[in-house]
């Protein structure tokens, strides 16, 4: 699979050739994903439009707080989601 940059030139790293299934957990909220492996630059991971429609966190873009607060019951319901610092 190819991989493109924000700016649309190809990726340094080249295509996509191997994918692995993740356990991500952040406070309270936990889920399997599946992540492709390439080059993401300075940030460690980077989550897809899918992802955040499914689990539909809000942001406080001033003071950079994610809350899973309208998760699906598959994201462990009967734990919070608390707040989570995401810069
Ligand atoms: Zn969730």
């Amino acid at each position: 699979m190819p991989v493109y940059n924000a700016d649309g030139s190809s990726n340094d790293a080249g295509p996509v050739c191997h994918t692995v299934d993740l356990s991500i957990h952040v406070d309270g909220h936990s889920k399997v994903a599946t992540f492709a492996v390439t080059n993401t630059g300075k940030s460690p991971v980077i989550v897809g439009y899918n992802w955040l429609c499914q689990h539909n966190p809000s942001v406080d873009w001033c003071m950079g707080k994610v809350t899973f607060n309208q998760c699906p019951a598959s994201c462990q319901p009967n734990i919070p989601h608390p707040e989570t610092d995401f810069v």
